[in-house]
């Protein structure tokens, strides 16, 4: 006999939490699975942690600072092991969070691997559970390309709970968990290559803002090499040597991939039920997040859209709302998602880059941009540099693009994502009074446009 529900949610993620807690609350009787630990990749192996390890990264810089200010600080040693088991403790917390959550909004919890027997039963170990609606929100996984050698190599899930940090390490890859992983392994200590097929790494970013970036990562020690990628590896001892297709091999102790993520569809037997998968083998689903069978829906990571928590978050939200009769909030809105990859200094970026406003908008634009050693820095030995730029439309004097790379850039391209959205004009920038002094102020006061 199958426990029956209104709603079945596979996946205990950002998605689906948030999906399964709003149908809930809105009535619907609710059942959540998980396999891993509640709060899915973001709290357990993600943005959480990931942000955590970022902020021990800046205290490399926050010390060394620190004399120029008149502190006497002793050298300072770092203890991998207090870092990765603190962290720990905080996603342990966590989890316990998400648990309350749920279960005070009356979700029932299952934990255990998914798998559907039809279009409205899913099989969760040895229990049946029948669903009128289920969700499939199983988010992604990472892809490691098929080198020999692969078994040497690491993805960013074992990277927060290595026995000890390398004395050496590669990062193969040019996007968000490549750079960000770089530089955290850079300012822990550890003799880093970033390893990348492309000219230029950050493909998607404003070209400025990546070669920006570039040489201020450079500054903090790391190795950039572009235009090269593995063709294998091997393993000698501890030692990993990277043969590469330029021909100038890598030795080094860590290889860590990231090149990618993939959609979580395999094992479900999503497609028996008649479910339809995409060429990454992603769920294909219309407008409002049904799949090609109409009960059975799915969002966040497993749709491949856009890969990020806020996204996920927000299309769960919708999705309930719009089955059990919220207030439907507005739609996800794909255009002008604020994003930030946590490097050194960090970018924060929303809307078109130059790039993209010139392809749509040809000389119909405005590109106004600073570069300048914040104020921070300038009674210390710190090089880093604050680049801020702001790309309008001339002719109605529209604000498409805010670019940053400095301290913050996160923080403060969110305050700035609202104006845009909400279609902000330049002159309305050169009007809002300035806090001063910040970085931020940059974005008010550029008064003449890059010729
Ligand atoms: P997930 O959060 O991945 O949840 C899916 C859940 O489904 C998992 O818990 C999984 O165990 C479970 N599951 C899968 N298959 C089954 C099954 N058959 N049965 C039962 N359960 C199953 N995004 C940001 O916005 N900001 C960041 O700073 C950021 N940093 C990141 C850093 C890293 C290293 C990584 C890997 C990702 C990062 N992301 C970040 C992306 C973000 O984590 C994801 O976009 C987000 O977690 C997607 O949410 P989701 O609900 O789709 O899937
Ligand atoms: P990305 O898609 O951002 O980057 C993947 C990188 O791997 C690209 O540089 C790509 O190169 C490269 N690559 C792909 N295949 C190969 C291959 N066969 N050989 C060599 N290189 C390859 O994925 P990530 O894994 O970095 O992150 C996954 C997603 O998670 C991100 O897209 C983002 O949405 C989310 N995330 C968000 C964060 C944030 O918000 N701060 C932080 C971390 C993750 P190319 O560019 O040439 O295709």
């Amino acid at each position: 006999m199958s426990q029956a529900f209104d709603l079945i949610v596979i996946g205990a993620g950002s998605g689906g939490v948030r999906a399964a807690r709003i149908a809930a609350e809105l009535g619907a009787c609710v059942a959540i699975i998980e396999q891993g630990a509640l709060g899915g990749t973001c709290v357990n192996l993600g943005c959480i942690p990931k942000k955590l390890f970022v902020y021990s990264a800046h205290f490399a810089d926050e010390f060394e600072d620190a004399a120029g200010f008149g502190w006497n600080v002793p050298r300072p040693m770092f203890d991998w092991p207090t870092l990765r088991d603190n962290t720990a403790k905080e996603i342990k917390r966590l989890n316990g969070i998400y648990q309350g959550l749920l279960e005070d909004a009356g979700v029932e919890i299952f934990l255990g691997v998914a798998r559907l027997l039809d279009r409205n039963r899913v099989a969760v170990g040895e229990r049946e559970l029948a669903g009128e609606r289920i969700l499939i929100a199983t988010g992604s996984r990472a892809f490691v390309p098929d080198w020999p050698g692969r078994e040497h190599v690491i993805t960013s899930d074992d990277a927060f709970s290595l026995d000890s940090l390398p004395e050496r390490a590669v990062v193969v890859g040019g996007g968000y968990i490549a750079v960000e992983f770089a530089g955290i392994f850079t300012r822990l200590g550890v003799d880093t290559t970033l390893l990348y097929r492309g000219p230029m790494f950050l493909r998607g970013f404003d070209d400025g803002v990546r070669e920006f970036v570039a040489d201020e990562l450079k500054k903090t020690g790391l190795t950039l090499r572009f235009g090269d990628t593995p063709q294998r590896i091997d393993k000698t001892g501890d030692s990993l040597r990277i043969e590469t297709e330029s021909g100038t091999p890598l030795e080094t102790d860590l290889v860590l991939a990231a090149t990618g993520r993939l959609p979580n569809t395999d094992g479900l037997a999503l497609e028996e039920a008649g479910v339809v998968l995409g060429q990454q083998r992603e769920i294909v689903v219309g407008q409002d997040f049904a799949s090609s069978v109409p009960h059975i829906y799915a969002i966040g990571d497993v749709i491949n859209r856009v890969q990020l928590t806020p996204v996920a978050i927000a299309e769960g939200a919708w999705l309930a709302s719009h089955l059990f009769g919220g207030t439907v909030p507005a739609s996800p809105d794909y255009a002008r998602i604020a994003t930030a990859v946590f490097c050194q200094p960090p970018i924060g970026t929303v809307g078109m880059t130059e790039q993209a406003a010139r392809a749509a908008y040809g000389d119909d634009i405005h590109v106004y941009e600073s570069e300048f050693r914040p104020l921070k820095h300038v009674l210390t030995e710190n090089a880093e540099r604050t680049l801020m730029k702001l790309v309008a439309r001339a002719s109605d004097d529209r604000v498409v693009g805010v670019h940053m790379a400095g301290a913050d850039a996160g923080e403060i391209i969110q305050g700035f994502s609202v104006a845009l959205k909400a279609g902000a004009t330049k002159a309305q920038f050169d009007t809002t009074m300035a806090i001063h002094p910040t970085s931020a102020e940059e974005f008010v006061t550029m008064r003449t446009p890059r010729i």
